[in-house]
């Protein structure tokens, strides 16, 4: 049987589980998607889930984990009256109001609802080499801003060659007694400036066409297994932490040729969590390639639950 509701949150990353918080808050009664365990992707809790130590979230000056960030986030959306359901949204359509969304393979959709607040994040790229899954977290890391601090006095390297790496390595710089960016290739893909300020610091290393082929280890980074791409030599890097920076892609399958999204595949929002459809808002990583924080994620999603709000005033519901 189809149900209605006046919010879908769909996502339960930060951004989700703040609009959670805020749309339960003004009696909305928001249906949450959270996602689904078994997923690496859309798992319930978001990127947050993959990391340990936040220090950076205000409020907690001993840090927290990632974990117990959402589960706190978590308790205090069911604490308002959030609805909140492990599984995922199947399919969405957003080309007429209510907006349809499926979350089984049934000819009906499940769920019917006037605005649609889409947080869905985003994930990071990996190398799909061996030891990368098992070591996330134990010394291996996709943000340096979330874990650098803990890599202090310690050699590091950073995968890739575009302005994330960059920017990952120059960041870690602060911590690490070295940083070494592995690249694939040859040259940077980095923008001009970026390279340059990497090129020039003293701490940064570069491993040219040099390919991972393994994260050493069992339950902390041992090292990086690694071959040069043009003699095929095979070597072993002596660090402590990796940090992969080869790019994110948000996660817009739900709403890929519904939605209006920018040249990179993130969804465009203009004022505020405004998509270019009507009802349907976007807030967190799904929409931001910029800050990407857990912070700035909940005050996105803050954002979206208030627009969501004053929409459905406007629209007299
Ligand atoms: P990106 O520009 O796509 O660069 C990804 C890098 O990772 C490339 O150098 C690529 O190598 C490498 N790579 C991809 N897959 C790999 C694999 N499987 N193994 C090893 N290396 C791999 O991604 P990004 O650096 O995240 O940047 C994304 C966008 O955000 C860009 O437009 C960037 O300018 C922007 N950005 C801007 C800033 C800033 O301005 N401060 C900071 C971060 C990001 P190849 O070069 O060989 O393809």
């Amino acid at each position: 049987m189809t149900e209605h509701t006046s919010v879908l949150i769909i996502g339960s990353g930060p951004s989700g589980l703040t609009a959670a918080i805020y749309a339960a808050r003004a009696q909305l009664n928001p249906i949450v998607i959270e996602g689904e365990p078994s997923s690496t992707t859309d798992q319930p809790g978001g990127q947050l889930m993959l990391t340990t130590d936040v220090e950076n979230y205000p409020g907690f000056p001993d840090a927290i984990t990632g974990p117990e960030l959402m589960i706190k986030m978590r308790d205090q959306a069911i604490r308002f009256g959030a609805d909140l359901r492990v599984t995922k949204v199947q399919k969405l359509d957003a080309s007429s109001r209510p907006f349809r969304a499926w979350l089984t393979g049934d000819a009906e959709p499940s769920i019917t609802s006037d605005t649609v607040i889409l947080a869905t994040g985003a994930r990071s790229l990996m190398m799909n080499v061996p030891g990368e899954e098992r070591l996330l977290s134990h010394g291996l890391s996709t943000c340096a801003t979330c874990d650098g601090f803990f890599f202090r006095g310690q050699a590091i390297a950073v995968v890739g060659g575009g302005d994330s790496a960059m920017e990952e390595a120059l960041f870690l710089t602060r911590f690490a007694s070295s940083v070494t960016i592995v690249h694939r290739r040859d040259s940077l893909r980095a923008s001009k400036i970026m390279q340059e300020r990497a090129l020039k610091n003293e701490r940064i290393r570069f491993a040219w066409n040099t390919q991972v082929t393994e994260v050493l280890g069992q339950d902390k980074v041992a090292g990086l297994a690694v071959c040069d791409t043009v003699t095929g030599e095979e070597r072993v890097l002596d660090v402590t932490g990796v940090f992969v920076a080869i790019g994110h892609i948000p996660n817009t399958n739900l709403v890929t040729n519904q939605v209006d999204l920018e040249e990179n595949g993130y969804v465009r929002t203009g004022l505020g969590s405004y998509t270019n459809i009507d009802g349907l808002f976007a807030a967190g990583d799904v929409q931001d390639h910029v800050y990407r924080q857990a912070v700035t994620s909940a005050g996105s999603g803050c954002i979206a639950a208030i627009d969501a709000e004053r929409w459905l005033e406007a629209m007299g519901q």
